[in-house]
């Protein structure tokens, strides 16, 4: 065998499985295939100026590279089971925080120290919810913010670099079953190994499908979660993040019974656009450094859909309506809040006439030809909602940019260790289906280089 252990993709699912093998300095052989650049070498082309929008890059620098989808991110990790994956479901509600505060102490070891941990615990803010009809979930969240987390990564990499074999711009494109292990297939060879650990993200959505399919792993369609980034004056909603920096909030319209979800908050931070297998949508970040950080508050607002008969492309339904938005305005739209409700469509002039200035760039329009209107009608509800416990969020000016779709993988079969059918084939992080966040997709890394240890 080449090596005792391929981890394929460097996310934060692969960088704490690879930490936590190599961390007692074991003699194990491992190796990192990752299709995206190292941390040094991502760079997004979009700079606002030359390059306004998405030009597809092959890999995308947002989404690939060591780091992952997380590398740009807020870096909010959640220490929670109430959302950002299923991992508890597999490992126990217990073992599923302990691991999470694990990652949270090796963040804080790495250049994390100093950086907030905010609580749900004991908020007034949870009755001022309820008493709205609005939900909110508890969590603890350490926010890195995007430059820190940046710091993080590159501390953890000088570490790593030394004692894995990292190889860059090297998609995996099949896994083979070999006797005593797997044959790890890409464009430039083939390599062995005794054990693999696949963590390809959303990213490697569609790959990871393709390979289940090949070796006969049984997978579940997962949801769908569609919606628009919201962003308003910081002022109006710094009663809610500057004490829980991120509040997740739940609301269930009235007319449908949908659940409306907040979703990545990002106080003070900039919307910014996102191109998953070359589907533009929308995402948020913000800095921890104040200098950083602009006048604007940001946050998504969710739909969930799933579905299963007869048809089950929960995935397919929301590209096309991705799509639908990318053809309309060439990349993500804005919208006033004010245009919407009126049935109108944001111009250049009414947009320009606003009192809220967008932090991105992006085409006004209207987000009514693009979303179904169940969605929209939902969303609007919960701005009406959100108005009463932080006014202003219902104001004309309020911005709403689209869409926003948050893809889930299937969900691979899997048994308690998170290995597949075959033996010492893990799948993890947001591949996998089991995680959708920082925290949860390195804490599942962190639990799978555990359980090879073990054995
Ligand atoms: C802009 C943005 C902001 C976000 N903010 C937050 C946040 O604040 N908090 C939070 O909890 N979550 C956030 N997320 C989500 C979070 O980044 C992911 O949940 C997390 O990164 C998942 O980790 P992962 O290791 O499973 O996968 P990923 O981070 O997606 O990493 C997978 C890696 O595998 C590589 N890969 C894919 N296919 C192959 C292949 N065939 N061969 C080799 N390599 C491959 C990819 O290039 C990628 O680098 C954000 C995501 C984005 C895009």
């Amino acid at each position: 065998m080449n090596y005792d252990i391929i981890i394929v993709g460097a996310g934060p699912g692969g960088i704490f499985a690879a930490y936590e093998l190599t961390k007692e300095n074991t003699d194990l052989k491992i190796a990192v295939f990752e299709a995206g650049n190292p941390l040094d070498k991502r760079k997004c082309p979009i700079d606002g100026d030359k390059v306004k929008s998405c030009i597809h890059c092959n890999p995308c620098s947002i989404m690939s590279g060591f780091g992952g989808a997380g590398a740009f991110s807020d870096g909010k990790y959640n220490i929670t089971n109430d959302f950002g994956g299923t991992l508890y479901e597999y490992i126990g509600k217990e073992k599923a925080i302990e691991l999470m505060k694990y990652v949270d102490d090796i963040n804080m070891k790495f250049g994390g120290e100093g950086t907030k941990l905010y609580s749900t615990a004991n908020t007034e803010l949870k009755k001022v919810c309820m008493q709205n009809k609005l939900k909110l979930l508890d969590a603890s969240v350490r926010h890195l913010g995007t430059d820190i987390n940046y710091v993080v990564l590159e501390n953890i990499y000088e570490v790593l670099k030394d004692k894995v074999e990292f190889k860059f711009r090297t998609p995996v494109t099949m896994i083979e079953a070999i006797e005593g292990g797997y044959n790890i297939i890409t464009a430039v060879g083939a390599y062995t190994c005794k054990k693999c650990v696949v963590s390809v993200g959303r990213s490697g959505s569609k790959w990871i499908e393709g390979i289940c399919s090949d070796l006969g792993i049984e997978t579940q369609s997962n949801r769908v979660d569609i919606g628009v980034r919201v962003e308003l004056p910081a002022v109006l909603f710094s009663h809610l993040t500057d004490e829980l920096y991120e509040s997740k909030i739940v609301y269930k319209t009235e007319k449908f019974e949908d659940k409306v979800r907040t979703f990545c908050m990002n106080p003070k931070g900039s919307v910014v656009t996102e191109n998953t297998n070359g589907i533009v949508t929308v995402n948020g970040h913000s800095y921890e450094d104040p200098a950083k950080q602009t006048d604007m508050t940001n946050f998504a607002l969710l739909v969930s859909k799933h579905f299963s008969v007869p048809f089950k492309d929960s995935n397919g339904y929301g590209e096309s309506i991705a799509r639908l938005s990318n053809m309309l305005g060439g990349g993500v739209i804005v919208q006033r809040f004010g245009d919407l409700i009126r049935g109108r469509r944001t111009n250049k002039k009414r947009m320009a006439d606003s009192f809220a200035k967008p932090t991105l760039n992006a085409e006004p329009g209207d987000l009514s030809l693009v979303l179904p209107k169940r969605i929209l009608d939902g969303i609007i509800e919960m701005i009406y909602a959100l108005d009463k416990i932080a006014p202003g969020t219902a104001n004309d000016d309020t911005l709403l940019y689209g869409v926003e779709v948050k893809f889930y993988n299937m969900d691979v079969k899997l048994n308690e260790n998170l290995e597949t059918s075959y033996k010492g084939l893990y799948m993890i992080g947001d591949g996998s289906g089991v995680t959708h966040s920082l925290s949860h997709a390195s804490a599942s890394g962190v639990f799978v280089a555990r359980d090879i240890l073990k054995s």
